[in-house]
């Protein structure tokens, strides 16, 4: 039987929760994503209840004109999940019990001290000759099936609904599994940049884009910071022995990204896809050092997104949520005359802050966020946005102004984001 290939795929989401709006569709998203990473064409998606026929309908039409089907939800054991049922239907196959499946599902109820009821058994069931996909985050497991529909080949791959089920599993099983069914392959490179704006970073490499067939040049704007993704398409054959498919006239994936680096570099601070946090982080354990943070207007943000990094206890001394100026004064040392001579949004309460929560918390380096973050308590002299950042490092102190428009919600966001940077630029030696 010849192998499939796969170029072109959709996306069906199921479940009448995405229909009505109670939930977001996230996992559309995230496999869209994914997809265009492997190089494979989406051209559609859907999204339908959990209804047989109009499920049964979608997935006929979905298999007629894409190799790729990819099916999020209904994989549970209740009665309305009808996702594995359906696909045995459409792909021809009868529904048979998969052994591997029903021991781990023994596995899971035995290791959470449950004991799996009848429905449970469901879930076992699997079309005649799918790959089975382990669910290592819950009981639903997946499951490819490829068939003949038409007199081509098709497949259908059946993920759990819950998103940290789905990007498991597909991280863990469908992505190596379709990794071998592509046609080409992409090369991706992502240059993340913070400290210039969208639209001087587009300037900067202007003449770049303009050239741009192979690879290619995507730019990326999210709040505080800029993202170029350069992406090689590689056929897959060549793949092997790295011949890229690029015109023989322009420049190769590392040599646009020279490029831009001998223009952009200063602001360039991952070649990757590690967040600034991770960044920070890692850089603190190259360096054997410690981070503690002194928050006003962010509340808690930054030490969360911190806090949110597996292992980071190594580093991570703690913070000072200090809202009040009697938290100020009372847990961060800021002295009452600094607190009325400049007030508690200023660049010397910032200082007082960071330098505060490096001696209270005994940590190589501090950042501290104050700020206006709206709606109200604005002034003409210090406008809603106005917030600043300071760091204390080995007894060396550095405070930035910044001015972050946009809503509460986005001043806060970017602010945390502005706090990595000058604890990344602290780290990195950067501080100019
Ligand atoms: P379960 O075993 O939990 O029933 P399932 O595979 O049957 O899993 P669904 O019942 O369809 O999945 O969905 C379970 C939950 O997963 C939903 O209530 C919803 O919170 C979330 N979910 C489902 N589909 C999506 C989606 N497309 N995007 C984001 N979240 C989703
Ligand atoms: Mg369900």
């Amino acid at each position: 039987m010849q192998q499939i290939v796969i170029e072109s795929a959709e996306i069906v989401a199921i479940g009448t929760e995405l229909l009505i709006g109670q939930t977001l569709n996230t996992n559309t998203h995230y496999l869209a994503n994914q997809l265009n990473l492997l190089g494979i064409n989406a051209y559609y998606q859907t999204v339908v209840g959990d209804n047989k026929e109009r499920l049964e309908q979608t997935l006929r039409t979905a298999v007629s004109r894409s190799d790729l089907v990819i099916t999020s939800g209904g994989l549970g054991p209740t009665v309305d999940d009808i996702t594995m049922s359906l696909v045995a239907k459409v792909s021809n196959r009868p529904l048979v019990l998969d052994k591997v499946s029903q021991k781990n599902i023994q596995a899971y109820f035995t290791s959470s001290g449950r004991v799996p009821c009848q429905n449970n058994w469901k879930q076992a069931m699997m079309p005649e000759g799918a790959t089975v996909m382990p669910n290592n985050n819950g009981t639903a497991p997946g499951a490819i099936v490829v068939f003949g529909f038409d007199g081509q080949k098709k497949a259908i791959a059946c993920l759990p609904g819950p998103p940290d089920e789905l990007k498991l599993m597909f991280e863990e099983s469908l992505f190596p599994w379709l990794e071998t069914k592509v046609k080409y392959r992409f090369k991706n490179r992502f240059l993340h940049m913070i400290g210039i704006g969208e639209s001087n970073a587009e300037m900067a490499i202007k003449d770049l884009i303009e050239q741009q067939v192979n690879p290619t040049i995507a730019p990326y704007a999210s709040p505080g910071e800029v993202c170029f993704r350069l992406t090689e398409r590689i056929a897959k054959d060549s793949a092997e022995q790295n011949i890229s498919e690029n015109e023989s006239n322009s420049l190769s994936l590392d040599q646009l990204a020279e490029e831009i680096y001998q223009r952009l570099g200063q602001y360039i601070y991952e070649d990757g896809e590690r967040t600034l946090p991770e960044i920070v982080f890692d850089l603190l354990k190259e360096k054997n050092e410690t981070i503690a943070f002194a928050e006003s207007c962010t509340a808690g943000l930054i030490s969360a997104q911190f806090g949110e990094l597996p292992g980071v206890s190594s580093v991570f001394k703690g913070s000072i949520i200090s809202y009040s100026n009697e938290a100020k004064e009372n847990l961060l040392q800021v002295t009452q005359s600094i607190l009325e001579k400049h007030g508690a949004v200023s660049e010397e309460t910032a200082l007082a802050m960071a330098e505060g929560a490096a001696k209270t918390l005994n940590s190589d380096l501090a950042i501290s966020v104050t700020g206006i973050a709206g709606p109200d308590g604005g002034s003409e002299e210090k406008p809603v946005g106005t917030v600043y950042i300071a760091s204390y490092y080995k007894g060396q102190t550095h405070v930035i102004k910044h001015l972050i428009s946009g809503q509460r919600n986005r001043v806060r966001k970017v602010a945390v984001l502005r706090a990595f940077h000058l604890a990344w630029q602290n780290l990195m030696n950067k501080l100019n």
